[in-house]
């Protein structure tokens, strides 16, 4: 295909969110990375928070977490580019370890992963012998490899209620974690750090213990800032992901994982929509959806998303650049958790 071609394609979903000299400039990079593709017999996958050219161009598969971690283990291509973050890479190697997967970007991390070690589950496990430890996708290999069995936004509350036990250790996620353990109606502690306020919630007859992790993203979204869209759109409909805080998801008129957001713009009728997540994902939507008007609260961006752009993206199959790695002692445990949590669905 030329890039003339590419650009016709293209044009037809992203003429209304992107400028027509970007989508010339870029349909001459997609050619590239299609044909860089072919020669590497690769296959790419695009996480929902990419920007519009890219996500509507590259990706042979596009979705939340979830949906990519079972196309990556699903795949028999020789080479996997994953245009999302690192954790979502490792994730990709630990269901492949023949493969080579390439993540564009070095420095595409998240504030959610780094903010666990696995040497803190091992002390965790040690306060709390013999309970259950759930992990958030979002999380490093060496976590994932303490863990029993991992989890996505999606399925959170059904890997939860999967383990058929009183207490489970929920990490790293602060406000997922509440966000759960108020929909299913658990009592949540945090022994890291915890105050009289958490203990408050008696009565309940089930713990989750959460840890104080936080999406710099999700954390920014506030009740204010809904009360503010709310005065100037009164018939918007907000879609918050899990995780922002239980103040705003109980505020806003839906909460899902990015596959569910999406789904749920798709099946509803609204004169505007805002979503309280990555901004790129309204533009996404957006193009696909041109008859749904989307407000953008763009004031926060992921800097660790943004890092993965269609020039890195040519460059990583070129380069056969950022190339992941995952040790085999923790890769083997790290495919347990992995694997449990893709049988549940
Ligand atoms: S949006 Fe939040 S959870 Fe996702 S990669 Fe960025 S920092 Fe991590």
């Amino acid at each position: 295909m030329n890039s003339e071609d590419m650009y016709e394609i293209m044009k037809v979903k992203l003429s209304r969110v992107v400028p027509d000299v970007e989508l010339r400039y870029k349909a001459e990079i997609a050619v590239e990375i299609e044909e860089l593709k072919k020669q590497r017999n690769a296959v790419i996958l695009g996480h929902n928070y990419m920007e519009p050219a890219l996500f509507h161009s590259i990706p042979d598969f596009t979705g939340d977490s979830l949906d990519l971690s079972r196309k990556a283990a699903q795949t028999d291509k020789d080479v996997i580019v994953f245009c999302g973050v690192r954790f979502m890479a490792e994730t990709a190697k630990i269901l492949n370890p023949t493969k080579t997967v390439l993540l564009p970007s070095s420095k595409a991390g998240c504030s959610l992963a780094a903010s666990i070690t696995a040497e803190d589950v091992r002390g965790l496990k040690k306060k709390f012998p013999g309970v259950p430890v759930v992990t958030y996708v979002n999380t490093y290999a060496d976590v994932k490899a303490e863990s029993d069995i991992c989890c996505t936004s999606s399925n959170a509350i059904a890997v939860v209620e999967s383990l058929h036990t009183d207490t489970v250790i929920f990490l790293p996620d602060e406000y997922l974690a509440k966000n759960v353990a108020r929909e299913s109606g658990k009592h949540i502690i945090f022994p890291s750090t915890t105050t009289v306020a958490d203990d408050a919630e008696t009565g309940l007859d089930y713990q989750l213990i959460g840890w104080r992790g936080r999406c710099e993203v999700h954390e920014k979204f506030t009740v204010e800032d809904i009360q503010t869209v709310r005065s100037q759109f009164p018939d918007v409909l907000i879609l918050a992901h899990p995780e922002c805080s239980p103040e705003v998801t109980t505020a806003a008129d839906f909460s899902g994982s990015t596959n569910a957001m999406i789904r749920y713009v798709q099946e509803s009728k609204a004169p505007h929509y805002l979503l309280l997540t990555e901004c790129a994902m309204g533009d996404n939507i957006a193009a696909a959806n041109p008859e749904k008007d989307m407000l953008r609260l763009c004031m926060v961006r992921c800097p660790h998303m943004n890092m993965i752009t269609m020039e890195d993206t040519r460059d990583a199959l070129k380069f056969n650049q950022y190339v992941i790695d995952v040790p085999e002692e923790i890769r083997v445990k790290a495919y347990r958790a992995v694997e449990r949590m893709i049988q549940i669905g």
